[in-house]
C-alpha cells in the first residue's frame, strides 16, 4: 500500500500499449437470474449435441439425418426442406433475419444474446463449472494458483483440463455430425477409419473450443468479438440493460454507517461477474449482461435486511428519472421512496423496435412465399367397398391421388410407395419410367386426378390398418412431395 501511495503517476505517452491479462476468478452465485441462465444452457447444450442424431425419413436414396449440410452432394437437409446450391439465398435470407431479431432483442434487453445464448458464453459457463467442481470456489482457485507446482496442485489442474479436452473433443464431434453421417462419423472417428479431413476438423474445432471456453473466456468478448462495438447502435434510453441505481448506491459505506447510501463496498458484485467488471463504474464494453450481478448484490440486500433491485435491469430513461426524484433525500428509505416512486414501465413499442418488427415479419412473410410448395398430392381411399379380395386371395385398395400443380408448365412424376414388403402399386392408364414406377403427369395450373390400386401378395399377412406413404419424385429422383395414407383389410 505505502509504495502504491508513492508511486508516480504515468505520463500518456509512458503507458505501455500492451496491458497483461488480470485472471478473473468469478465466484458461484445462486438466484433467479443463475437458475434461467442453467436452464437457457442446458437446451442449447442438449439441442446442440443432440440435434444430429435425430432421423428424418425422405425416402430412398436420400440421407436419413434430420439436419445435415451433404458437402458431397450439394445439399442442405432441415428435416422436410432441403436446399439446393443455387438457392443458397434462402439461407442468406434466414441469416439475415437472424440478425434482425437479434437487433430488435438487443434494442429491447441489452446483450441478452451476449449474456445468455452466445456459444462462448454457454461453453465458458460450462468450463467453469467443471473448473469449480474440481478446484473449489473462487477463494480455493485463487489460493492454489498463488501455490508453487506440488503433486496436489498438478493433479487439480490435470483432472481440470483433462475434462475440458473431452467436453471440447465431444463438441468438435458434434460438430463433424452436423457434416456427416452421425453415426458412421462417430464409429469411424473411434476405430481410426475416418478422412484425414475429417480428423483435421474434429482437431480444429476440439481446440478452439479448448482454447476459447478454457483459456480465451472474457478475452474473446472484449478484444475479438465485433458485436460489443457496434451493439451500442441499436441500444437507446428504453433499453433495458443491466445497471447499478448508482442513485440509491451511493455514497458507498459500512452497513452501519451514516448518511451512508445502499452499497456497501462488499465486492460480491464483481466476484462474481465472469468478465471481472464492476458494474458500479457503469455500462462498459466487458459487460455481457449476465446479469449475475443482479443476484450477487440481491443476496447481499436480503441478509442486510434491504429492498433488492440496488442492480437490475433499468433503462437509462428511469435512472435518470429516479437519480432526479432521490436527489433532494439523505440516504435511507425516504430517497429509495422517492427514487422508485417514478419508475415508468419500459416503454417496448418504439420507433426502431417497430421497424425492427416490421422488417422481420416482412422478411418471414418473403421466406414463407419462396418456401411454399409449387405442387401438393392429396390422396383419398375408397371407403366403398373398403377393400376388394382377390381370386389368389390377395387384397386390393384403391385409391385417387389429387395432384395441384401451381407451376404454368405441365410436369412428370415417378410415383413410389413406401409400405411393408408385399404390397405393390400400379397406377390406371398411365406409362413407366426406366426403373419400372408408374408415371404420373400434371396439367400447368390446374389439379389432375390418377387411380392408383395397392395389392397385396397372396397369403400375405398384414394387420387390419397399414401406414402407407406415396411419394413424388422428380427426374433426379428427389422426394418433391408425399402424402400418408393406410391400407385396409380384414380384421386377423
Ligand atoms: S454487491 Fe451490491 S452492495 Fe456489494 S459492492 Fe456490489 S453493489 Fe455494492
Ligand atoms: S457486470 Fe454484471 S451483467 Fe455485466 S458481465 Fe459482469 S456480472 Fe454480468
Amino acid at each position: 500500500m505505502e509504495k502504491l501511495l508513492q508511486a508516480k503517476p504515468v505520463a500518456a505517452e509512458d503507458q505501455p500499449l500492451y496491458a497483461p491479462r488480470v485472471k478473473v476468478y468469478p465466484k458461484a452465485i445462486h438466484g433467479p437470474v443463475r437458475r434461467a441462465k442453467w436452464l437457457i444452457l442446458a437446451l442449447c447444450l442438449a439441442a446442440y449435441y443432440v440435434v444430429p442424431w435425430l432421423r428424418w425419413n425422405r425416402g430412398p436414396g436420400a440421407p436419413d439425418q434430420a439436419v445435415l449440410v451433404d458437402m458431397t452432394h450439394g445439399r442442405l437437409y432441415f428435416f422436410f426442406i432441403e436446399i439446393w446450391p443455387q438457392e443458397v439465398y434462402y439461407l442468406t435470407g434466414l441469416l439475415i433475419l437472424g440478425a434482425i431479431g437479434l437487433f430488435m432483442a438487443t434494442s429491447l434487453f441489452g446483450r441478452v444474446w451476449c449474456g445468455f445464448t452466445c456459444p462462448q458464453t454457454v461453453w465458458t459457463d460450462l468450463f467453469m463449472l467443471v473448473e469449480r467442481w474440481i478446484q473449489g470456489d473462487r477463494n480455493a482457485r485463487m489460493k492454489l494458483d498463488a501455490q508453487p507446482w506440488g503433486p496436489r496442485k498438478l493433479a487439480l489442474k490435470a483432472a481440470t483440463h483433462g475434462a475440458w479436452v473431452v467436453i471440447a473433443a465431444a463438441t468438435g464431434g458434434a460438430w463433424i455430425m452436423y457434416f456427416q453421417d452421425a453415426p458412421t462419423v462417430t464409429w469411424d472417428l473411434l476405430i481410426g477409419a475416418a478422412t484425414a479431413k475429417t480428423y483435421f476438423f474434429f482437431g480444429l474445432f476440439t481446440l478452439t473450443t479448448y482454447l476459447f471456453a478454457g483459456w480465451a473466456r472474457e478475452q474473446l468478448c472484449t478484444y475479438m468479438c465485433p458485436w460489443p462495438r457496434f451493439q451500442a447502435a441499436m441500444l437507446d434510453e428504453n433499453s433495458l440493460v443491466v445497471s447499478y441505481r448508482e442513485w440509491r448506491g451511493e455514497p458507498r459505506g459500512k452497513a452501519r454507517a451514516k448518511d451512508a447510501g445502499d452499497c456497501i463496498d462488499c465486492g460480491e458484485c464483481f466476484h462474481v461477474c465472469p468478465t471481472g467488471v464492476d458494474i458500479r463504474e457503469g455500462t462498459q464494453l466487458s459487460c455481457i449482461g449476465c446479469g449475475l450481478c443482479i443476484d450477487a448484490c440481491d443476496d447481499v440486500m436480503r441478509k442486510l435486511h434491504r429492498p433488492e433491485g440496488l442492480i437490475g435491469f433499468e433503462t437509462a430513461t428511469n435512472l435518470a428519472a429516479s437519480a432526479t426524484a432521490a436527489a433532494p433525500c439523505a440516504p435511507g428509505p425516504k430517497r429509495l421512496a422517492a427514487g422508485m416512486a417514478v419508475r415508468h414501465v419500459p416503454r417496448l413499442i418504439r420507433a426502431r423496435t417497430l421497424v425492427y418488427a416490421g422488417v422481420l415479419v416482412a422478411g418471414i412473410m418473403g421466406v414463407s412465399f419462396l418456401l411454399r410448395s409449387t405442387l401438393t398430392l392429396a390422396v383419398l381411399r375408397d371407403r366403398a367397398p373398403i377393400f376388394v379380395r382377390l381370386a389368389d386371395g390377395g387384397l386390393r385398395n384403391a385409391y385417387t391421388l389429387k395432384l395441384a400443380n401451381k407451376l404454368r408448365e405441365h410436369q412428370d412424376y415417378a410415383l413410389v410407395l413406401e409400405a411393408p414388403a408385399g404390397l405393390t402399386l400400379a397406377v390406371q392408364d398411365t406409362a413407366q419410367d426406366a426403373a419400372g414406377r408408374p408415371l404420373v403427369a400434371t396439367r400447368g395450373d390446374g389439379i389432375t386426378e390418377w387411380r392408383a390400386l395397392v395389392t397385396s401378395a397372396a397369403g400375405l399377412r398384414l394387420p387390419e390398418s397399414v401406414p402407407v406413404r406415396f411419394r413424388l419424385l422428380d427426374a433426379e429422383g428427389h422426394v418433391v412431395t408425399s402424402a400418408e395414407s393406410v391400407f385396409l383389410g380384414p380384421r386377423p
